[in-house]
């Protein structure tokens, strides 16, 4: 028995018991089954099933150490998270798992289980399209930020609920991994592939100018209280069935910049872009899934500029910000963050020390290293020249220019 099953032993007593005591839908079960699920590098997953009448749940534990790095991480992120998805259930119904209970005591949140979903990156890697993936985003985006901001919510409420949402653990982590390492590596844990090692200390440990604009950007993230916002919202926090999508995850949440969910989510459209002009053989198919994911990409952005500028219209309760032309500042302000942190966002999961499945399952190979380069130039690209970001099709452009660029 592996030392992470002697941990999980006596939690999972605990867990199968709580899921007995507290869960509607076990109310009558006798005997549950249980297994861990879990693949983030935080929490515990569990699925509690009564084999019996069929009914299932999903306990997320948070235990007062991480589980990758083993390092003390407060438990409050569970309440977040917990408090997070009720919320969100509330301004964006049906994007979102439902909540069943959170114990605190217990750090456990048991929320629906959707295990007939699909995580959205392996889908993506499997080169699978989605045709309202970016509506139901962008729509996600918006009805979950509108109600936060300064220009919709009673000034001392926002406050409170800053204070209430402020998420130092978290937080930490993010300004770490995605604001810092990448240029710096000085936790020394990043993570280069050997082929790419002098581009990658050409073009982001020895560039001055990208350094300074992403020391631009991580003070955006440490003091912009734009709104209530997800926090981690990449293409590992998305679940997917068809036309259908749900949102989960958002313990990372905090009061932050809109552009840090909006260029979360293109930025890891752009791994699977990247992955696509790579790994498909097929000058047809790959023509088509890059058509699907130029689109994609295009239209959100697109869709969400215009979403948040009509809820923005719609609800703005202050004042000075309903003044004409302070929506589209402010919309401006937001897309040119989306553009940053997206080449941010490419830049920490290419060399940092948390990577995605997009760029790791090429392997030891060359279709790798030339993905690589992609999307860090293109990342570039999104960090330096972020102001000009302010359509769609600008990232594609981008990404299309870069690719002609890299040999294959
Ligand atoms: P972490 O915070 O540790 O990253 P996640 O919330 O990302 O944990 O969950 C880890 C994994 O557990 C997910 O990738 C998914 O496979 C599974 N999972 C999480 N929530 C659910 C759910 N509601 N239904 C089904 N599976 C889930
Ligand atoms: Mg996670």
């Amino acid at each position: 028995m592996s030392t992470r099953d002697e941990h999980l032993k006596p939690i999972e007593a605990k867990i199968v018991d709580y899921a007995k005591r507290r869960l509607r839908v076990f109310s009558g079960s006798e005997r549950l089954e249980h297994s861990e699920i879990g693949d983030g590098n935080i929490n515990y997953v569990f699925r509690i099933r009564d084999p019996k009448s069929g009914a299932s749940a999903i306990v997320k534990y948070a235990d007062a150490n991480s589980r990758s790095s083993g390092k003390a991480l407060d438990i409050d992120r569970n309440r977040i998270e917990a408090e997070l998805l009720r919320l969100q259930g509330r301004y964006a119904p049906g994007l979102v798992p439902e909540v069943y209970d959170y114990d605190r005591e217990m750090c456990c949140l048991a929320m629906e289980d959707l295990s007939d979903y699909a995580i959205l990156r392996y889908e993506l890697i499997k080169h699978k399209k989605f045709p309202t993936l970016a509506d139901n985003i962008a729509e996600f985006i918006v009805n979950t930020t509108i109600p936060t901001i300064d220009a919709v919510a009673e000034s001392s409420d926002k406050k409170r609920m800053v204070g209430r949402y402020i998420n130092p653990d978290l937080c930490r982590i993010t300004e770490q991994l995605v604001y810092t390492d990448p240029y710096t590596n000085r936790s020394g844990r990043n993570k280069v592939t050997p082929s790419n090692a002098e581009f990658v200390k050409r073009e982001l440990y020895d560039d001055e100018k990208l350094r300074l604009e992403a020391a631009k950007l991580k003070y955006r993230f440490m003091n912009d209280a734009q709104a209530l916002i997800h926090g981690d919202l990449h293409s590992g926090s998305i679940f997917v069935k068809g036309p259908m999508v749900k949102v989960f995850d958002p313990e990372f949440a905090y009061f932050g910049p809109i552009g840090y969910d909006v260029g979360n989510f293109i930025g890891n459209l752009c791994f699977a872009w990247a992955n696509a002009c790579v790994s498909i053989r097929d000058a047809r198919e790959k023509e088509e899934y890059i058509g699907w994911l130029d689109e994609t990409i295009a239209r959100f952005v697109d869709l969400f500029a215009r979403k948040f500028l009509i809820a923005f219209r719609q609800h703005v309760t202050d004042p000075m910000m309903s003044t004409a032309g302070y929506d589209e500042w402010f919309l401006s302000e937001v897309l040119s963050d989306s553009a940053g942190v997206a080449g941010l966002e490419m830049n920490r999961r290419t060399v940092g020390v948390a990577q995605v499945k997009d760029l790791t399952s090429l392997g030891d190979t060359d279709e790798r290293t030339r993905a690589e380069r992609i999307v860090i130039l293109a990342a570039k690209d999104f960090i330096l020249q972020r102001r000009a970001y302010s359509s769609g099709r600008k990232y594609c452009e981008t990404l299309h220019e870069v690719a002609e660029r890299v040999p294959g």
